[in-house]
């Protein structure tokens, strides 16, 4: 173990490419247009071009293995001899791994789910009694080989045997998969003595899960992996790197172990608990100063002190990112339209490994060796704290009159006879969640006012048409409550994004959502105020067309905030409660227009949920707060609907009910009604609409199915609350499956009406 500490380093990078060529050269080469030959000469191009970039900033240590071609864990997974049987008949390495990620004809994916509270999915590994693990260190060797060999000090990034285990699901009575740990610990262990013998002198191991609460006894699971792994002599030294999170227990359990290097998360966690852990003095701390998943510029003075603090507590400090930055996009050099005062804020990938390479140097060197760059530095965050468009009066105190307004309705029951007076529903209405087909000729608009070939007017003419097709479908079809269709809508947060004043929308700044998919989430930097109406226009022209009800179509402040980069100068329940503001104007404006439903999407609710349990309540009664600041400005006679789609809602559950909607939307056809249960048991008295059928496949339901599942509905929800809808919105299906599929539902809905 020769492990020379190091300096300066990132705990990994992003892989898609500053152009998302590898999206394209992998997404080519599924659709056959291109060989692995071809392929594999542009990753390996890509990948040096980025260990390069990393060195030449100034990183003394490296990682690799960062690279893959769809995801991480099933990565890992192909590196413990783990991947589910169906796949095993596929000859070809690459073929078998793509299979496993996005299935075949016949043969399904692996499932895929949020990668802890970030917006990257990963693939989970399917763990049964039959797995057998063996090694196959191909990828990792190669990827070191590679670095090495350009004379870069490389230290290849594994996941850890905790994390890789307690993220896996167990399938066919397999049992926990953590109960596995005896039989990979070897596997790692011989990992680590070949990585040894290829030139390695550190090892990265990834232990993202010792944050969290997926196991009762993180501490108890780190001292006895990593005492294991560490008393082992053949082998590089190991950093066991946590993030997104403190260690707590955990910390001093891995430092009384042998692993000569501990990289905690000084964003999310704090560096108090350092000074504490007597054995730290004998280890290398990586101190994540540098945030890695969100863009704000470093504040260099701040993480100075909080590196000082550190120094007596470790034999050496290492300055790192918090996480890996494949959280955040390449560099803010493309972003061309971005004002010259707001880029000055900001840190993508690139200019984080700045930042964290100047830290280190003013650790070794004294900070009057980069005096120049903390001067330019808190310049820019004074100038961020002071700019009018950070703070705005104004906007404080809308927040605050609406508060002070109150948000709650009125008494449910007084609310469904009036909306029932207004609206004169038949009992179980039928109606969709919002999106209709993103058509061909939605996206050639899109794609021509985008290269100026037409102009905003012809745009919104086209778009008019859409909605005028989608509602004359609807009416043909016979549903009871209409939508617009969105298609005016490129992506249902960042519409709003744009709209609002305090969001800034990047050119470039694409991140890696799962596989080859990149998102492009807006920053929100500033006091969100709406300076016109966003939605008016387009439902009061659908509702123009057509006697029936159009429900407006709103996005909830929760999943607004989840989907952008957001604040750090406040807490996010401010900046939910700005959004919610301006979601509130908007339903306020929609119903003095005559709207007498509007839906307030919230699918994300979930997904800002903490990882510690303790800290949940806290979460959802701000996120609850916010839906209900958002919805409680219109009279009782309005409607007001929300859609929530997840399958497995867990603690999420027991707020449905708090957010008092009149209606529900919710996803329930995968899970047989079984929400509906769920609902009951926390006293949800509200109407419900547990979507019929699955719209993520492109198969038809036949009327039958529908009538089954909506006669289960009937078991769990009197008919006067039920609603009958899809799962989710339909832009992703096409027009010829979206409606056959909702011809069969109303036919569904008019047998079951006619035998209540
Ligand atoms: N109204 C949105 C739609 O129909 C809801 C999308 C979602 O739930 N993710 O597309
Ligand atoms: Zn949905």
């Amino acid at each position: 173990m020769t492990g020379t500490p190091f300096t300066a380093t990132t705990l990994g990078s992003a892989r898609i490419g500053p152009k998302r060529q590898l999206k394209r050269a992998i997404e080519s080469y599924w659709a056959g247009r291109t060989d692995q030959t071809q392929l594999h000469a542009l990753a390996t191009d890509l990948r040096r071009d980025g260990l390069q970039k990393l060195h030449t900033a100034g990183l003394d240590s490296v990682p690799v293995n960062t690279f893959s071609f769809y995801d991480q864990m099933l990565d890992t997974a192909v590196l413990l001899g783990a991947l589910p049987p169906r796949v095993a008949g596929i000859a070809d390495d690459l073929d078998r791994y793509f299979a496993a990620a996005r299935g075949t004809g016949r043969i399904a994916p692996l499932e895929m789910t949020k990668w802890f509270d970030t917006n990257y999915h990963y693939l989970v590994p399917e763990i049964s009694a039959s797995t057998e693990f063996s090694l196959n260190p191909g990828k990792v060797l190669g990827e070191l080989d590679e670095a090495l060999s350009l004379g870069i000090p490389a230290r290849p990034v594994i996941i850890g045997p905790i994390t890789f285990l307690l993220l896996s699901k167990a399938v066919d009575d397999g049992g926990a998969p953590i109960g596995r740990l005896d039989e990979v610990i070897p596997l790692y262990r011989e990992l680590l003595s070949t990585l040894r013998s290829a030139g390695a002198e550190w090892v990265q191991i990834d232990e993202p899960a010792l944050v969290t609460d997926l196991h009762d006894d993180p501490a108890g699971l780190a001292s006895r992996v990593y005492g294991e792994l560490g008393s082992a002599t053949d082998r590089p030294a190991i950093l066991v790197a946590s993030y997104f999170g403190d260690l707590r227990d955990a910390l001093p359990a891995l430092a009384a172990t042998d692993v000569e290097g501990i990289a905690l998360d000084l964003v999310r966690g704090t560096a108090d608990a350092v000074a504490t852990v007597p054995t730290l003095t004998s280890k290398l701390l990586v101190a994540g100063v540098v945030n890695g998943r969100n863009i704000w510029r470093n504040d260099l003075s701040a993480s100075l002190a909080t590196l000082a603090t550190l120094l007596g507590s470790a034999a050496s400090v290492a300055v790192s990112t918090s996480c890996s930055t494949l959280h955040v996009p390449y560099s803010l050099d493309p972003e061309t339209e971005l004002d010259d005062t707001l880029r000055s804020w900001l840190a993508f990938g690139e200019e984080k490994v700045a930042e964290v390479v100047t830290l280190a140097t003013a650790l070794r060197d004294g900070r009057e060796s980069v005096s120049t760059t903390l001067d330019d530095c808190s310049q820019a965050l004074a100038a961020r704290r002071s700019d009018p468009r950070v703070h705005d009066d104004r906007v404080r105190e809308q927040v605050a009159e609406a508060l002070r307004a109150g948000i709650a309705r009125g008494p449910s029951a007084d609310r469904r006879t009036a909306q029932n007076e207004r609206l004169n529903l038949p009992e179980v209405p039928t109606t969709t969640i919002g999106s209709y087909p993103q058509t061909s000729a939605i996206r050639l608009a899109r794609a021509a006012l985008r290269k100026n070939e037409i102009g905003v007017a012809e745009y919104e003419q086209r778009m008019r048409d859409e909605v005028a097709s989608v509602i004359a479908l609807q009416e043909d079809l016979g549903l009871d409550v209409l939508v617009h269709g969105e298609p005016e809508r490129n992506d249902m947060v960042q519409y709003f994004a744009e709209q609002l004043d305090g969001f800034f929308a990047t050119e470039n700044g694409w991140v890696q959502s799962y596989g080859t998919r990149c998102v492009r989430p807006p920053i929100l930097y500033g006091d969100v105020r709406r300076p016109h109406a966003m939605t008016v226009a387009w439902i009061d022209y659908a509702q123009s067309l057509t006697d029936r009800p159009v429900k407006g179509m709103l996005t909830g402040p929760v999943t607004i905030l989840a989907w952008s980069f957001v604040r750090d100068d406040q807490p996010l329940a401010d900046s939910a409660n700005q959004i919610a503001v301006a979601i509130r104007a908007e339903t306020v404006d929609l119903e003095a227009a005559g709207i007498g439903i509007i839906q307030v999407d919230e699918p994300a609710l979930r997904e800002l949920l903490p990882l510690r349990s303790e800290d949940q309540a806290a979460y959802l009664t701000w996120a609850v707060d916010a839906f209900r600041l958002s919805t409680s400005g219109v009279r009782d006679s309005t409607q007001i609907h929300t859609h929530l789609c997840y399958s497995e809602f867990g603690t999420v559950i027991g707020a449905i009910s708090d957010l008092d909607a009149d209606v529900t939307s919710i996803e329930a056809a995968r899970s047989h009604m079984e929400v509906l249960d769920d609902l009951n048991a926390i006293g949800y008295a509200n109407g419900v609409g547990p979507g019929v059928y699955d719209i993520h496949s492109p198969r038809v339901p036949e009327v039958g199915e529908i009538v089954a599942s909506l006669k289960a509905a009937l078991d769990a929800v009197p008919a006067q609350r039920l609603w009958i809808n899809p799962d989710c919105g339909l832009k992703t299906r096409s027009t010829d499956e979206v409606e056959a599929s909702l011809r069969n539902l109303v036919t569904a809905a008019h047998m079951v009406r006619s035998e209540l």
